[in-house]
């Protein structure tokens, strides 16, 4: 079994992650109730129940380095289990945020692919699939990932040949305040003080 070293461990990291997720992870007691319900377990590097034990003992870089927080399809299947009501997906978007923010992303493609997917929807108000896969395959030389599949998306017209541009300047407009204001900080609740 691993040991950790609490020497290492960032006492402030909780609290920045409450207070960006509005979520009081302190009253996690590790029932395993959202690792039990979740769909991508099979494929995390530490189990959701982990992450959240880890940001409570302040372990900033194994927590924002991990490619769980970047696997989660954001279900909400842990969030509707747990007996605390906590969050734990928004738990899970605000570690990506700050994963992404720290420049502690776990892989180099996972790094890309959401700098592609953002800028696409940044530009036409909606993912360009098509757009965003260039881009992608373009910055990582994976020129033939999911390459396959194309034909059979668009047989079932899943895939434009142009971008549908529609709300873009409304989605511009929320990218520009992200820019400029930061993430919104959530108020936790007096009762979760
Ligand atoms: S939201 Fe993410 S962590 Fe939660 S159950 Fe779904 S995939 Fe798992
Ligand atoms: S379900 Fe809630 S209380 Fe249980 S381990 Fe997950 S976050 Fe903690």
């Amino acid at each position: 079994m691993k040991t950790l070293n609490l020497g290492e461990s960032d006492p402030r990291f909780i609290s920045e992650v409450e207070q960006r997720s509005g979520q009081k992870i302190s009253r996690c007691y590790q029932c395993g109730a959202c690792t039990g319900r979740c769909p991508n377990t099979f494929a995390y590097d530490l189990p959701v129940n982990r992450v959240m034990r880890l940001i409570q003992l302040g372990r900033r870089e194994e927590v924002l380095s991990c490619s769980a927080i970047w696997l989660c399809a954001a279900c909400q299947a842990c969030a509707v289990q747990c007996p605390n009501e906590i969050d734990v997906t928004r738990v899970m978007e605000t570690c990506r945020q700050m994963s992404a923010e720290a420049g502690l992303v776990s892989e180099r493609a996972i790094q890309v692919f959401v700098k592609s997917f953002l800028g696409s929807v940044k530009r036409n108000g909606r993912a360009f699939e098509p757009g965003l896969m260039a881009g992608y395959m373009f910055r990582t030389g994976r020129f033939f990932t999911d390459v396959d599949l194309a034909p059979v998306m668009l047989a079932k017209r899943k895939l434009a040949f142009k971008p549908h541009k529609a709300g873009n300047g409304e989605v511009a407009d929320i990218f520009r305040r992200y820019e400029e204001e930061g993430p919104v900080s959530c108020n936790l609740e007096s009762d979760h003080a």
